[in-house]
């Protein structure tokens, strides 16, 4: 039996009539029988988590546990987020879950890929001296994405231009894409020169950066849920005072990056699971459009996905909504109905 949804669908806003026929959507009403499952309301093709790292009980004691994975992108699934990338995990997702019917769609990005040559790095990086082949290596044995350390401290040395180049040169030879943590304007000017895909944080990103990044069609992830949180804990001392005006600086840097036409989208990056709205309000409050903020955590992350959203023929994901959520954000807390894959969740 095919499901049945009316609503406004978004982007578009036009009032409508969708059926779910297996795991695709279409707008063609089926000849056999239909069960409506929501009647009104505002329709999207589900909410985005373009950077999220579940699968460990500890931010501090990062090890992987897919018992912590599976009940993570389940916080995930029940906040509506029907699709998730991760830009870096510390292990492989079992199979019997990545293919589960209930779970969110999810691109994965292998490890967090750190040159030997930055002068720090952390536990749960994979350090290498060949950036170059262990990027394409990731980027094939995943989703078409790797995950780089563009520096690391961000009063240290980023990895160098040519080293990015030749890593973002590889990969999209190959037919992948290349995400970069950035935190320190010399480590996102090089990745940004580079032609990276997406930019992940962007502390200090200065300002002829968002040029470059429009010029490469890559994305801008400033995940400002985190670091407004980290913003309250960084004490004043001249390294504190570095890291706030980085911070200043992202922040600033996102609506530049929307007007000059770059992709802005949302990620968490940190604990709590399931909680993109409150990185959607971030968005608004950093000066966003609201719709183009809901956006950045739905149908702008799909496309940049390459996962088809309320479309003919799309995918079957829809999370449904009492309130529009380009009038009032805070409505993305509470689905009304999610359908993932086809099936109705809640
Ligand atoms: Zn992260």
């Amino acid at each position: 039996m095919a499901l049945h949804l009316r609503g406004t669908v978004l982007p578009h806003g036009t009032t409508r009539d969708l059926w779910i026929l297996g795991d695709r959507i279409t707008f063609d009403r089926p000849s056999a029988g239909t069960e409506t499952v929501a009647d009104g309301g505002f329709l999207l093709p589900g909410l985005v988590d373009v950077h999220t790292h579940p699968g460990s009980r500890s931010q501090e004691e990062a090890r992987w546990d897919p018992e912590a994975f599976a009940e993570q992108i389940a916080a995930h699934r029940d906040a509506g987020t029907t699709a998730l990338r991760f830009p870096g995990l510390l292990g492989e997702i079992p199979d019997e879950l990545r293919e589960a019917p209930d779970t969110p769609r999810m691109i994965t990005a292998g490890r967090w890929l750190a040159w030997a040559g930055l002068s720090k790095s952390a536990d749960f990086h994979t350090v290498t001296d060949d950036l170059v082949a262990a990027a394409v290596a990731e980027a094939g044995a995943h989703d078409g994405w790797c995950k780089l350390m563009g520096d690391w401290d961000f009063e240290a040395d980023p990895v160098p231009y040519e080293l990015l180049r030749a890593v973002t040169d590889a990969v999209h030879a190959a037919g992948g894409r290349v995400a970069a943590h950035c935190q320190s304007g010399q480590g996102v000017l090089n990745a940004a020169r580079a032609g990276v895909d997406s930019i992940e944080h962007g502390m200090g990103m200065p300002e002829e950066c968002v040029q470059m990044l429009a010029a490469h069609g890559a994305a801008y992830v400033p995940t400002l849920t985190a670091f407004a949180r980290s913003a309250s804990r960084i004490i004043d001392n001249p390294r504190g005072r570095l890291w706030h005006e980085g911070h200043r600086i992202m922040v600033r840097r996102v609506r530049e990056a929307h007007d000059a036409g770059v992709t802005v989208l949302a990620g968490t990056d940190c604990a709590p699971f399931g909680d993109i709205a409150t990185e959607v309000e971030h968005l608004i409050a950093a000066g966003l459009p609201a719709d183009v903020a809901v956006g950045a955590a739905s149908w702008a992350a799909r496309d940049f996905l390459r996962l088809p959203g309320l479309v003919e023929g799309g995918l079957a994901d829809v999370t449904v909504y009492d309130a529009d959520p380009r009038l009032e954000p805070a409505v993305l807390r509470h689905p009304r109905r999610i359908v993932l894959r086809g099936r109705v969740v809640r």
